[in-house]
């Protein structure tokens, strides 16, 4: 039987562009596929013709040698005989050309059409997950922002075969076991069951030599370290992203991302408001009352508060731009000094004495708070 021009098979012009060509082949191809004509041996004749047009046409070497010489090209008595350049060997499987062309749209049309049921292309490469790491950070750090290095053990790009999965110069076949379906069917009885094909999983084509150092996922697990820099001003709960650092992907696919989850220790004196500081400082009931100078922390060493006199405990003070640079670069919180006054425990009985002089001399004049109090608590007394 004569073979038929090639474009005539596609149904397109001698000039069709590569787009045109694939274009064609899809839809000629999810027409005849066989799981769409069971048993019907023309479309798995058309099937196949469709493939090798394609073969043919989308290739421009390929496409050229055809042009000049036909069918020929690709004949090897033809090409013995001295015809010039051509291709031995034969053509691909249809069924691989099929996937090769399908499985690049994300192997989704092949589904809708057959049922495939969602299945991914085990061969295709893929993204690596992304990956969380908790970092303890000392308030300090998490204050001023520094630079971290840790340890994570997770999956690499394999350097022998650089990701790829297969040893150099080996080229994917069709699998043996399912014939390039994807699926095997097992007979029970009256029903035949589909089931994806354990040799390939589904892929239709195998590795012919995967890599034997990462056993074709192009991956390996490997310790590593990673410098981060933290930025000042983060806070327990921040996540970082450090773009790349994440699971090696497979079989050549981008590598996922790494989150690191940030877990601020508490301070022995301060405690964080978003990007304020809390502090409380112990006054005596002393300073309280005659007012004066006390020191206090910050983050940027001590600073000086005047307390004024008559103080009451529990006053704030604010110390602006003395608290936490935003993170988002956004100037600086404030420094929230709360006095707490102390009371004494332990008198001498000359302290005592003199505090007793001080109370006979506040007798009758009672301090405002204290005088509120005795009006409305007055009936409960009676
Ligand atoms: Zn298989
Ligand atoms: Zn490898």
């Amino acid at each position: 039987m004569a073979k038929r021009d090639y474009y005539e098979v596609l149904g397109v012009d001698r000039n069709a562009s590569v787009e045109e060509i694939k274009k064609a082949y899809r839809k000629l191809a999810l027409q005849y596929h066989p799981d769409r004509n069971p048993g019907d041996k023309t479309a798995e004749e058309k099937f196949k013709e469709i493939a090798e047009a394609y073969e043919v046409l989308s290739d421009p070497q390929k496409r050229a040698a055809y042009d000049q010489m036909g069918h020929a090209a690709f004949d090897p008595r033809a090409r013995a005989a001295g015809a010039g350049a051509g291709w031995s060997g034969g053509f691909h499987d249809p069924f691989e050309i099929f996937r090769e062309v399908f499985g690049a749209a994300g192997g989704s049309i092949f589904d809708e059409f057959f049922g495939g049921g969602g299945r991914s292309d085990p061969l295709a490469p893929e993204r690596g997950d992304d990956l969380r790491y908790d970092l303890e950070l000392d308030f300090e750090e998490a204050v001023h922002g520094c630079e971290k290095e840790i340890t994570i053990t997770k999956p690499e790009r394999c350097e022998a075969c650089r990701g790829l999965g297969r040893e150099p110069g080996s080229r994917t076949r069709t699998c043996d076991t399912c014939r390039g379906r994807g699926q095997v069917f097992t007979s029970r009885g009256i029903f035949s069951i589909a089931q994806t094909c354990p040799h390939c999983q589904g892929a239709g084509v195998v590795v012919e030599r995967p890599c034997r150092a990462c056993r074709g996922t192009g991956r390996r697990e490997r310790t590593s370290r990673i410098k981060l820099r933290i930025p000042p001003g983060v806070d327990t709960g921040a996540r970082l992203r450090s773009a790349g650092n994440g699971e090696a992907g497979w079989r050549g696919g981008p590598p996922g991302d790494l989150y690191v989850v940030v877990h601020v220790r508490p301070h022995e004196i301060f405690h964080r408001d978003g990007d304020d500081l809390l502090c409380e400082v112990p006054i005596s009931f002393v300073q309280a009352a005659l007012g004066g100078e006390i020191e206090v922390p910050t983050l940027n060493g001590k600073a000086t508060i005047k307390i004024p006199p008559g103080t009451q405990s529990g006053t704030v003070f604010r110390l602006k731009g003395k608290g936490v640079p935003s993170v988002q670069g956004l100037g600086r919180g404030d420094l929230h000094v709360r006095v707490v006054v102390e009371v004494p425990t332990k008198l001498t009985a000359a302290q005592r004495a003199k505090l007793e002089e001080f109370a006979a001399l506040c007798s009758g004049q009672e301090t405002p708070g204290i005088q509120r109090f005795i009006e409305k608590a007055k009936r409960f007394f009676r």
